[in-house]
């Protein structure tokens, strides 16, 4: 047993899997970027308030999962890690006046998040999300935009049969008669309801929806449902998202129970989902319209929508988890051996030489001998060997093409040129077979 261990329900990635994140987070980025979403950070902890008041009280976010961070002394101030990034993000928006820019405002996020849930497959208390948020525009198109955006994003990711689930649960002029019903509906079933739940009854029926008690499974798909109790505006609203959905060709099944588990949520809700490998269906991402938000956290009524895709089950999704899947980018392309097994200066500087040119190289520095040098170069699977020996007195090294056997004599000077030159007619060669294939 190893003295230290990672914390409980979080992960070290190791080099095996990274390829796939960094294939994701690249992708995150591009997509956002053909978008038009801007990058923004925001700190990993903000005060809890942000959070109380950004996903509500009455959440099992805030309620069960925030992750507080102990303060120091009597008077500090009560930080919380992020457990989602809208709030941060909203927090962003209104100290830095951003309402002045032009509207919306387009954002993207990737980064970890922290929630202090029950670890389990798919469920961990840090995790990655690519979020997106579209701040200061009210319309239904920005809507079917974002959502079709997560939809690509998974496809380009190389995952099929993602669902696009699709509800609006209205605003404050038809959500409190609403909750209202709702409430006396479960009233009518007190008795059935868990604990937690009984206790937020009163204070929040929407939440009973949004329960993953099994035990409110039954109840809740008998609950009156939202979608046929929408005001004028919002069922306009939820018919103009479907019809621009529609037309961009965005298939999405309408699910009246989806109340997604944040408060400040208006209108749109959507998620989307995978069937897990064991059959059982998994919430891959979500998110949904803050019209009241922006508001919540100090600035002007300002409209807001966005998405927030968990990353780590998408990989789950995707059965790469620890499989080596593509040739990893920091395979060297050509490793520097010598005769002398203590001349690590030369190898090294030929090796620094050929890097600052670009060519990815590594320089083998563990004084032993060639054969075994040379081993280690075709474990790594490079493309050249570069050998040191008695010809570098006329300044040439040996060149080795490791797949094809063959070698010959390169000034020191021209190495980085014919490495690329040479490497790039190989995988030019490799392509066109793989093409053709
Ligand atoms: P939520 O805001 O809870 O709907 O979360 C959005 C997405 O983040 C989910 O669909 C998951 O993919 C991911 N996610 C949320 N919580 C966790 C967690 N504890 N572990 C891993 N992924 C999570």
């Amino acid at each position: 047993m190893p003295t230290f261990r990672a914390p409980r329900g979080t992960r070290d990635l190791l080099p095996a899997e990274t390829p796939t994140w960094t294939r994701l987070e690249r992708l995150a980025a591009d997509l956002a970027a053909r978008y038009g979403y801007r990058r923004i950070e925001t700190p990993m902890f903000e005060q809890t308030a942000v959070f109380e008041r950004g996903v509500g009280e009455v959440t099992d976010i805030v309620e069960k999962e925030l992750f507080r961070i102990a303060p120091r002394t009597e008077e500090a101030e009560s930080w919380s890690l992020r457990p989602e990034p809208t709030a941060g993000i909203v927090r962003a928006y209104v100290q830095h006046g951003m309402q002045t820019w032009p509207q919306p405002v387009k954002l993207a996020m990737t980064g970890p998040m922290f929630r202090y849930d029950r670890p389990q497959a798919g469920r961990y208390r840090q995790f990655w999300q690519f979020d997106i948020e579209a701040i200061g525009d009210a319309g239904a198109a920005v809507d079917a935009e974002i959502i079709e955006l997560g939809a690509r994003f998974y496809r380009d990711a190389g995952l099929a049969g993602v669902e696009v689930l699709l509800n609006s649960i209205g605003d404050a002029a038809c959500r409190p008669a609403y909750v209202a019903e709702l409430t006396a509906y479960y009233r009518t079933h007190v008795a059935e309801l868990p604990p937690l739940e009984r206790d937020r009854l009163e204070r929040n029926a929407l939440r009973l929806l949004d329960s993953k008690d099994p035990a409110m499974a039954a109840l809740n798909a008998a609950a009156p449902h939202i979608t046929d109790r929408l005001c004028d505006a919002c069922a306009e609203h939820f018919a103009a998202v479907r019809a621009h959905l529609d037309a961009l060709g965005v298939p999405y099944r309408l699910e009246p129970g989806l109340v997604r588990g944040l408060d400040y949520y208006t209108r749109t809700a959507f998620e989307y989902y995978v069937r897990g490998r064991e059959g059982q269906q998994q919430a891959l991402g979500g998110g949904g319209r803050y019209d009241g938000l922006v508001e919540l956290l100090g600035g002007r009524p300002t409209p807001g929508i966005g998405f927030g895709i968990g990353l780590d089950r998408l990989v789950l999704a995707l059965g790469e988890g620890s499989a080596a899947t593509q040739s990893d980018a920091a395979d060297p392309v050509a490793v520097v051996a010598g005769a002398d097994p203590d001349d690590t200066v030369t190898r090294l500087r030929i090796a620094t030489d050929l890097r600052a040119a670009g060519v990815p190289a590594r320089a083998d520095l563990a004084r032993r001998k060639l054969g075994k040098q040379l081993e280690g170069a075709a474990r790594d699977g490079a493309h050249f060997a570069i050998i040191v020996g008695d010809e570098l007195d006329g300044g040439e090294v040996q060149l080795r093409d490791l797949p094809a056997g063959t070698q010959k004599l390169v000034a020191v000077g021209d190495l980085a040129r014919e490495v690329a030159r040479a490497h790039g007619a190989h995988r030019h060669g490799k392509d066109k077979n793989e093409v053709e294939a």
